[in-house]
């Protein structure tokens, strides 16, 4: 069965770190969020004073960041001096668990920086296990020529299609998160197998796009939550299209979230304030 939209989130525009423009649609406004992803922002600019500044440090716990750089550089530094220098194209996939303090600033002064950095909450049985991160750069990331001349780059979990299947670096993540970056020529079909069970959605930053059965037209820079079903099957339009495809199995329990803290109870979160105020924050 055919997915269809359900459910439209709009990217809006907003600014965060030290003034770092950019559009948040899932965890955005009324902070709706779609189980297990908890935030995406896109970042996307040519002008230096949009981002120059980045996310000085901050902390996190409770969850995973993943980062994903279309256009720029960005260097991530943390409070146990790991650093790890994401260019254009790579990932960064961290796992915040108990506690991180971490600063991500970008590394030009010109030209373009684009991105998404998306938040994947963790079940309540590993939010205080320990921190940890795998930078992918773009040559570790499978991309495989579709014969209508597009092409997808797998992040995480497996292209499946008409027995194809082609699997990405980030593997064995209890939410079973599937995270696929597609480009497709006009005119061009794309499908891909969503298992039932995993909440799923669309994210389309460039061209036109058409989605489900009967088809539909998706907007923009908006979170296109899908809806029951087994596959994903869109068409691009004269432009073509380039979007993000996301999907992971709900934890169905209960969400706490202070900023970058996001746990399951109030009383966990004022543990999560104490412990970074006083310093206990990230003792192993
Ligand atoms: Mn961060």
């Amino acid at each position: 069965m055919i997915r269809n939209i359900q459910t439209i989130i709009p990217g809006i525009a907003t600014s965060d770190g030290a003034g770092v423009k950019l559009r948040r649609s899932i965890g955005g406004q009324n902070q709706v969020r779609l189980d297990p992803f908890l935030m995406l922002d896109e970042f996307s600019s040519n002008d230096p004073n949009d981002y120059v500044a980045g996310f000085p440090a901050h902390p996190h716990r409770g969850f995973e960041t993943v980062t994903y750089m279309l256009e720029g550089h960005m260097l991530h530094e943390d409070h146990l001096g790991n650093q790890g220098h994401l260019k254009t194209g790579g990932v960064q996939w961290m796992t915040a668990g108990r506690g991180i303090i971490h600063s991500e600033m970008p590394q030009q002064v010109s030209g373009a920086m684009r991105g998404f950095q998306l938040w994947i909450n963790l079940p309540a049985k590993e939010k205080m296990k320990p921190a940890g991160y795998q930078d992918i750069q773009v040559e570790d990331i499978p991309q495989i020529a579709l014969s209508n001349g597009g092409s997808v780059k797998i992040i995480a979990g497996a292209y499946e299609n008409e027995g194809t299947v082609v699997s990405g670096p980030i593997q064995g993540i209890t939410t079973a998160p599937l995270f696929l970056d597609v480009h497709l020529p006009p005119n061009a079909e794309f499908e891909q197998s969503i298992p039932k069970e995993l909440n799923a959605f669309v994210y389309m930053y460039e061209g036109d796009l058409e989605l489900g059965a009967p088809k539909q037209a998706a907007p923009k820079q908006a979170a296109i939550v899908l809806g029951n079903g087994d596959r994903l099957k869109v068409l691009s339009g004269a432009a073509g299209a380039q979007f993000i495809v996301l999907a992971g199995l709900p934890l169905n329990e209960p969400i706490v979230q202070y900023g970058p803290f996001v746990m399951n109870t109030r009383a966990e979160i004022e543990q999560a304030v104490d412990d970074y105020q006083n310093n206990r924050f990230v003792i192993a």
